[in-house]
């Protein structure tokens, strides 16, 4: 836990008129973006990829808990074991979630969705939508992203191949600790292949953007 809840709690009751610098380093990136929130909670654990030690992190404000402290994390370093084992090993040294009110990719950060209801209830459904939704954007750090296909132009290619390891890796949550007490729908292989190339037709047929 880099900063905690009590610590963000405390961050958001204050606001600060001093300018701060950051310096942003990246290599072989070929987009950029950043979150910053006094709101944030950001918590942080170290996966193990061919070797290297990669952190994965996410950023998400006391509203998206308790399902963000609980999963987001676990999606994340779950999404860069499995498609690291079945394409090619993730280079680079951190991928972030962060809780917005949609799904959107960039290099090593991403954005998804995903909050309880306001009476601390969960929908089973936006649970679900969440899980898929982060693997979904952590995996397009390889697809287009590393393999530097272009997204805009052939969209189906990179949501395809996407799709379909999103899938793969959602098959494998209820094998993880954490993911034995989340209720989950696993689709089957099956019905992951029929709906990925159902995702190829109609990008290919509707010229979709990214998603
Ligand atoms: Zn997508």
């Amino acid at each position: 836990m880099i900063v905690s809840q009590a610590e963000a709690i405390a961050n958001e009751k204050d606001k600060s008129t001093k300018k701060k610098t950051w310096i942003h380093k990246a290599q072989n990136v070929r987009d950029f973006a950043w979150a910053s929130s006094r709101k944030f909670i950001w918590d942080a654990m170290r996966v193990d990829v061919g070797g290297k030690k990669i952190w994965a992190m996410s950023y998400y404000p006391k509203e998206a808990n308790p399902l963000w402290g609980d999963y987001s994390t676990h999606l994340v370093a779950l999404t860069l074991k499995e498609y690291s084992k079945r394409t090619f090993d993730y280079p680079y040294p951190v991928a972030i979630s962060v809780e917005a009110s949609n799904g959107m990719e960039y290099p090593m950060i991403c954005y998804n969705y995903g909050r309880p209801n306001p009476d601390g209830t969960v929908n089973p459904r936006i649970k679900d939508g969440m899980f898929g939704v982060i693997i979904h954007e952590v995996g397009h750090n390889y697809f287009p992203m590393i393999v530097n296909s272009d997204e805009r132009q052939w969209t189906w290619m990179d949501e395809g191949l996407n799709t379909f390891l999103e899938y793969l890796t959602e098959l494998e949550i209820s094998n993880t600790p954490w993911g034995k007490k989340a209720i989950l729908r696993a689709t089957p292989p099956r019905a992951a292949i029929q709906n990925t190339s159902r995702l190829i037709c109609a990008s290919v047929r509707n010229n979709w953007c990214p998603l």
